[in-house]
């Protein structure tokens, strides 16, 4: 069936530019249509927006969110590979499209786009939470970001989304309940995409709040839940030693048990301690 947008079926688009799936890139394509527009649908109402996208890839997403209105889209791709394939989807919305062949770790997106601004993007695994922390810390808040929508690891997303007190609850949930609010809108079995990874996917959509829930320096927020949840079978006490040596009575006189550990411990008492800790 021809795609709406008249551009040819993504099969054939990988088989004329030679976009074979490299393993170190993390490339695994999403190839129907119908997947990528409702991946695009679940970001909301595009019209309004400009749309940072990473990893396009020979881009089924990127005709997605350009079908569903996207006022703009900046397409960053590390793989010079894709970039005559994107050319094509740029010449059918002239004006709409932006492609950056670089590494989406060293740009700033902020140059090429103009709020409000929407990410979505089927992240490759390997900076995935990279990006994702970043664009949860920044030292200042709003971000230049309205709202994510991004593809993970489902036991990744599962983590992004967990309640305190249970075994996925750690860095990511604390970070991402802090200042969004952030759901699964969508899970994927291995075979939508081309090559199917060995493990299930899901989306997550990120809502930016106004402002965090608690008042906390990212920086320190973040160390702290690091270096909490990497040994999560200690108590604090001992897991946090390093952040300061007077750590048992900091955490004391902010309400904490220094016996606790850190998967106990709610996102408010993180940012009471995040908020002692940067007065030292
Ligand atoms: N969006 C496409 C899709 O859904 O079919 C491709 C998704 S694939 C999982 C990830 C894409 O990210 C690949 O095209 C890969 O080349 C690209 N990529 C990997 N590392 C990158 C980086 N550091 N910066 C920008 N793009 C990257």
């Amino acid at each position: 069936m021809a795609a709406l947008d008249g551009l040819p079926p993504l099969r054939e688009v990988i088989a004329t530019h030679g976009i074979a799936a490299k393993k170190a890139l993390g490339q695994n394509f999403l190839l129907d249509l119908n997947l990528t527009a409702k991946i695009a649908r679940s970001a909301g109402d595009l019209r309004a927006s400009d749309v940072l996208e990473v990893g396009p890839g020979p881009g089924g997403l990127t005709r997605g969110l350009l079908a569903e209105g996207a006022r703009r889209v900046l397409a960053v791709e590390k793989d010079a590979r894709c970039l005559a394939a994107l050319d094509e989807i740029a010449a059918t919305y002239p004006g709409r499209l932006t492609v950056l062949n670089a590494d989406a770790l060293e740009i700033d997106p902020t140059a090429h786009l103009s709020p409000p601004i929407r990410i979505v993007a089927n992240l490759p695994y390997n900076v995935g939470t990279e990006l994702l922390v970043r664009w949860l810390t920044p030292a200042a808040w709003p971000p230049f970001w309205q709202t994510m929508t991004l593809m993970f690891q489902k036991e990744v997303a599962e983590r992004i989304v967990a309640q305190p007190g249970s075994k996925a609850y750690g860095r990511l949930a604390i970070l991402a309940a802090w200042r969004t609010d952030a759901r699964i809108v969508l899970t994927l079995p291995p075979e939508a995409f081309t090559p199917p990874p060995k493990v299930h996917s899901a989306v997550v959509h990120f809502t930016a709040l106004p402002t965090p829930r608690f008042p906390a320096d990212p920086k320190v927020l973040n160390r702290i839940v690091a270096a909490g949840f990497n040994q999560r079978r200690k108590m604090l006490r001992s897991s946090l030693k390093a952040l300061s040596p007077d750590i048992e009575r900091i955490l004391l006189d902010t309400g904490i048990a220094p016996t606790a550990r850190a998967e106990e411990v709610s996102l408010e008492a993180f940012c009471r301690l995040a908020r002692a800790l940067e007065t030292l």
